[in-house]
Formats: C-alpha cells, sequence, structure tokens
C-alpha cells in the first residue's frame, strides 16, 4: 500500500533512549521516531522528565493540570535529540513532561503513586498540544503508562475541534506490565464513574491502563506478528485475551527493528576493535578484550553472553537449574543484568563457585552491554515469553550467535541452524523445557569447537542481515494511515 510520509506524529512513551532506560521500549521510542522522521514525517516524541535527566532543554510552557480535588503544575521543556542518517545530521524534537511533585525521583517507576504518576502524564500530554501548537494526526501511545490517552481523547477531548481528526495507535511492548491499580484512581481523571464498566476500563474490579489503551485506541499493534497472535491465547493473554480476540482485526504485529547508527559494529566507539562482515575474524580480538576487562583467561573458547532484565519472563530459571551441565563445557560465561534479588544473588552465587568461567554484574551499563554484545561468540535468550526481544537483534548485528526459545519476535528474527541446507542464523528450541535449552546449547558449543568454518560462516551471515527500522517503519506509515482512515469513516 501506498503510503504518504507527510504526517504529523506524537510518540508518547515513560522510556526513551538515552534519557531513561529500563528494557527495549526505550530503544523503540529513541529509534523508530527517528527513522520516521528521515522518511519525512513531523515527528515529535514525549516522556516524563525524570530526575536523572541531566540534558539541556529549554522551558516552553507551564500550565495547571486537575488531579481530583487540586491542580499540579506541569512544565513543558524541550530538546532535540541529534541523530545521523546515511551521514547526515538530523533533530527530533523530544517534549519533556515537568513536575516535581511527580518525577523528581530516583527511579523511573515502582513507586506507590504510579497510576496518579501516570494519569498526570496522560493529562498532561492532552492539554500539551494546543499550548505548544502541535496538531499531530497521530497519537502514538506504548504500552501501559500512555493506555489513558487514548480513553480521554475518545471520552472527551475529540468533542473539541483542535483534537476531533487525531486517531490514535497502542503499541503492546510486553503484555504483562498492564498498570492495574485499584478503583479509587479514577477520580485523578475527573471523569466520573463511567469509564469504569467491563466494557471500558474496569479489569477483575481494578482500573487497567493497559485496557483503556486496548479499547480505545483506533488501531493496536505488537512487536511481532508471533506476539500479536500469542496474545490472544489464554497462554499468553495475561487475561486480556478476550478483548484482543474481539479487536483482532484493529490488531497488527510489526518486529522492531534497531538502529544501525547506534548499534554498528563498524563504528561504535564503545567496543575494543571496530569490524564488519568482510572482517568478521577482528571479532575474535573483542573477545579477548572482554575477556581482560571482565577477569575471565584470555583464551579461545566459547564465550556466552546473556544481558537481560533479571525477570521470570527471561527464562532465568531454566539457566539456573542446568548451570552445571552447562559449565561441563569449556566456556566462558558473562551475564549483565539487573532486577529480581532472586536472580542476581543466583548468578552472584555461580561467579563465586566458577570463578574461572563465570562473570556477572548486576548493574545497568550500556557500554559494557556493547563490548559483551561484540565480545561473545553466542547470546543466550530463553525467555518464557518475549513480544519481539532486541537482544537477539543486537547480538546478530554484531555477528554474535543467538540461542534462544521459539516464541515471540525470537521465533520471528532467528531461524534455526540447518547443516544440511546450510541456512539459520541461530539454534532455536521449541519447549519451555531446560532439557531442551540443554541441547541447543550443546548444539552451538558442538558446531564451535568441531566446525569452525561452519560457525564462521554463521557469524558473516548474522552480520549481513538487515534489522534496520526502514522495512517495519515503512509498516507503521501503513498502520497510522490505516488508523486515519478508520477515523473518517
Ligand atoms: P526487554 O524490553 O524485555 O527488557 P529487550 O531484549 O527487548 O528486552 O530489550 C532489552 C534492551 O535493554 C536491550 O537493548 C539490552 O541490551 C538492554 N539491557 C538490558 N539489561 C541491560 C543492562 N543491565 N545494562 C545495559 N543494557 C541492558
Amino acid at each position: 500500500m501506498p503510503t504518504k510520509n507527510n504526517l504529523k506524529i506524537l510518540f508518547v512513551s515513560a522510556e526513551v533512549s538515552p534519557y531513561a532506560k529500563t528494557g527495549g521500549l526505550a530503544d523503540v521510542a529513541n529509534s523508530l521516531p527517528q527513522t520516521l522522521i528521515d522518511m519525512g514525517n513531523d515527528v515529535r516524541v514525549v516522556m516524563p522528565r525524570y530526575k536523572m535527566i541531566r540534558s539541556d532543554m529549554s522551558y516552553v510552557t507551564d500550565f495547571p493540570v486537575t488531579m481530583d480535588y487540586w491542580e499540579d503544575t506541569c512544565i513543558v521543556r524541550e530538546t532535540e535529540m541529534q541523530f545521523k542518517t546515511n551521514k547526515e545530521s538530523k533533530k527530533l524534537p523530544v517534549y519533556f513532561i515537568d513536575s516535581y511533585h511527580y518525577y523528581n525521583r530516583d527511579g523511573i517507576y515502582c513507586y506507590m503513586d504510579d497510576a496518579e504518576r501516570f494519569i498526570f502524564l496522560c493529562k498532561a500530554v492532552m492539554e500539551m498540544l494546543p499550548k505548544i501548537n502541535f496538531q499531530p494526526d497521530i497519537i502514538h501511545c506504548n504500552d501501559w503508562h500512555t493506555g489513558p490517552i487514548c480513553m480521554l481523547l475518545s471520552e472527551h477531548y475529540k468533542k473539541f475541534p483542535f483534537y476531533s481528526n487525531m486517531a490514535t495507535i497502542f503499541t503492546i511492548h510486553n503484555l504483562e506490565y498492564q498498570g492495574t491499580f485499584s478503583k479509587d484512581v479514577i477520580r485523578f481523571f475527573n471523569m466520573g464513574e463511567g469509564i469504569f464498566t467491563p466494557e471500558k476500563t474496569e479489569f477483575y474490579g481494578m482500573f487497567n491502563f493497559m485496557k483503556a489503551g486496548l479499547v480505545y485506541a483506533d488501531i493496536i499493534n505488537t512487536v511481532s506478528v508471533q506476539y500479536s497472535k500469542e496474545i490472544q491465547t489464554v497462554e499468553y493473554g495475561e487475561k486480556l485475551e478476550g478483548l484482543l480476540k474481539k479487536r483482532t482485526k484493529d490488531l497488527f504485529g510489526i518486529v522492531n527493528g534497531i538502529s544501525y547508527e547506534e548499534f554498528n559494529p563498524s563504528e561504535d566507539p564503545r567496543i575494543f576493535k571496530n569490524y564488519d562482515c568482510k572482517s568478521s575474524p577482528v571479532k575474535k580480538e573483542n573477545k579477548y578484550a572482554l575477556q581482560q576487562e571482565i577477569g575471565l583467561p584470555k583464551k579461545d573458547v566459547p564465550v556466552m553472553g546473556l544481558i537481560s532484565r533479571l525477570t521470570g519472563q527471561k527464562g532465568l530459571n531454566m539457566v539456573l537449574d542446568e548451570f552445571s551441565e552447562i559449565m561441563k563445557h569449556d566456556l566462558q560465561f558473562v551475564l549483565l543484568g539487573l532486577g529480581d534479588p532472586f536472580y542476581e544473588s543466583g548468578f552472584k552465587d555461580l561467579m563465586k563457585k566458577y570463578p574461572d568461567k563465570v562473570a556477572v554484574f548486576t548493574e545497568f551499563n550500556a557500554p559494557l552491554a556493547q563490548r559483551i554484545y561484540a565480545g561473545s561468540d553466542m547470546f543466550l535468550m530463553p525467555s518464557r515469553f518475549e513480544p519481539c526481544g532486541l537482544g537477539q537483534i543486537i547480538s546478530l548485528r554484531y555477528g554474535t550467535i543467538p540461542i534462544v526459545r521459539a516464541t515471540g519476535g525470537l521465533a520471528e528474527t532467528v531461524t534455526d541452524y540447518n547443516a544440511d541446507k546450510e541456512s539459520g542464523n541461530g539454534f532455536v528450541f521449541e519447549k519451555f523445557d531446560p532439557k531442551e535449552m540443554m541441547k541447543a546449547i550443546n548444539r552451538a558449543v558442538n558446531v564451535y569447537k568441531k566446525e569452525p568454518d561452519v560457525w564462521q560462516k554463521l557469524v558473516e551471515r548474522a552480520l549481513n542481515l538487515d534489522f534496520s527500522w526502514n522495512k517495519p517503519a515503512q509498516k507503521y506509515m501503513e498502520l497510522y494511515h490505516l488508523a486515519l482512515d478508520k477515523k473518517k469513516k
């Protein structure tokens, strides 16, 4: 379908790289808008201004936002994110919703008043638009924090001419986090009780932010076709499968890309030595440099990397269960991750048990992540579910071969190595079963050790893949036009 790339798009996200990041959402919120700008659209991004955001920014405007029976001041600030495309320098406007009361805290999420904090974001975004004189065709909402924007537009703002032609698209980056809070929080909308019905936002007696997005958005999508199907089943639907099935005609899947400028082994300043598909043997020098940096013996054994939020979703219990089996191989294992203390201490203990083979870093460290992507030979991602997954895509970009479970975006981006056909870009297992994972690991290590030429071909194949945003961004354009067409009907 031909699409005109002249839309005005507001992209709303609770996290945007490099300002604030806990996971893949932040990467998408930075690189998809950049690509859309590059295609000719007028795109602006808006996010809360958390305490850790220290970038230069300028004051734009301020106004009161009514929250229940009081008013809180919203200050809008603006910065321009510089980015490069095809050696050309461009700028992405980023607005920050600043509230000392709600966002001047050390972290991003997990505060007692998160419902109030993100209702404030949603209301402030809607109020901001006429004040900054930006009238988007599309408001692109992302994950639960922004779901109520779709509701606010539909239940309230669309009756005003300024807003009446705007369409919404709601992207599910992870259905597990829905933002469910006690009914009491609806008072912060100042819209009465009418929004709290089973057809609207009520969810087992609670208010559900994600449901507000799923019910009211013109178009819904998630970050792989496979996950868009999975979430319509009881197994993956997180109790929202009924609603998702009801909206199946408006529900799409678009696999994420990554920024080919930021994640570029031939130019990345964070890695030890740059390389590309023609100089892939240089990758080994990155491995030796990584081993030195993380305190493991410098030698040519396979290095297996794992970079992840440490949560149940990521299949880490299987890794812990099978760890002694993994260690039977002459390999090194490096983990960078933050999250559930159970996993943090579990992996730290393994580092003590295998000091010459295991390195564990429980911190958020983007430069170290790049050196692990570049210096590892294989990347383990045995997720229980995975909407898209960026870890495996970044590793492929750095010629690091993923070992994954066939779920969601992992199933869509990694194909199993097939010796007969000389095809595939990784090692894939189907069942969420530690023994199955172990078989995939064994296969990978065997190819690495016994068939170095085959492994080298795998690396080169990975380095030649294209996971840039070009194609997925084109698909987003199609969805935006679909949302606008729907609105006109
Ligand atoms: P999710 O969004 O579920 O966290 P993804 O694989 O989609 O998982 O995206 C994770 C992103 O966060 C990747 O860019 C990964 O490199 C990065 N990341 C995760 N944990 C860390 C960490 N501890 N330090 C640096 N980067 C991290």
